[in-house]
């Protein structure tokens, strides 16, 4: 295995004892005994940095070649399963899964506090790719974002780092939407928020119902977007123009 002496978790494996030990088991232990949630959809940045990324991503390949060898894929003659357990690995972490790794976006805020400040309503379409983390099947779709800005805005293309920073986990739409919403406050400031996300799911497509053309709706509203009809109306109002427009 790689140098685990490297991650300065070394001690945390007991005497002797980390030369054995995964990175990932000592990442675990850790997180439990900080009472960390480390869910499909959390973010763990926090305990994973780069050079334990790349550990991580030799243990997941060695654990991937596990799941073809039981699934009697041979990977030794195949040429087109030879590297397959390690382009799994790299694709969850540095891929699909990379906003449960990565910290999250820089949003650098502009004061939006002058007499001549935007008071209006700003919606943002971002595309989404996220993966639902019952079956790890694609989930692929736009998140409209609404805001009313507070004292500071964020550049325009920050609120779809951020939606993609939540998406790329495991995740339900369900509850991805309101992870973009809690993250979309916190860099912004605002109470007004309004998200709303349409996808279709892997896990309805390629299996299961099979329904190719299942689309999937969800909302959270916050603040004046819950409270005050006239703004909700206009955020779907504003959704509704920009679905008019956009290509789909
Ligand atoms: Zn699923």
């Amino acid at each position: 295995m790689t140098n685990k002496k490297e991650t300065g978790l070394d001690a945390m494996a007991g005497d002797g004892g980390y030369k054995e030990a995964y990175l990932a088991d000592i990442l675990r232990t850790k997180m439990k005994r900080d009472g960390k949630r480390f869910w499909a959809g959390d973010n763990i940045s926090d305990y994973v940095n780069e050079d334990m990324k790349d550990i991580l991503i030799v243990e997941a390949t060695e654990a991937f070649e596990k799941v073809l060898d039981t699934l009697l894929i041979d990977r030794e003659t195949d040429p087109n399963s030879k590297g397959t357990a390690r382009r799994l690995a790299k694709m969850y972490f540095n891929e699909i899964m990379a906003g449960r790794y990565e910290t999250p976006p820089d949003c650098t805020a502009f004061p939006n506090d002058s007499e001549d400040r935007y008071e209006g309503m700003l919606v943002v379409r971002s595309e989404l790719r996220s993966m639902c983390s019952h079956h790890h099947q694609p989930v692929s779709g736009v998140a409209y974002i609404g805001i009313i800005a507070a004292e500071k805005l964020i550049g325009l293309s920050k609120y779809t780092r951020i939606a993609q920073w939540c998406a790329r986990r495991g995740t339900l739409q369900e509850e991805l939407c309101v992870v973009i919403a809690d993250a979309i406050m916190k860099a912004t400031g605002s109470k007004d928020v309004g998200v709303y996300i349409q996808a279709t799911h892997g896990c309805c497509e390629n299996r299961g119902i099979m329904a190719h053309s299942s689309l999937t709706q969800t909302t959270v509203l916050h603040g004046a977007f819950k409270t005050d009809p006239s703004v909700k109306k206009e955020f779907m109002d504003n959704i509704k123009l920009q679905q008019d427009w956009a290509p789909r």
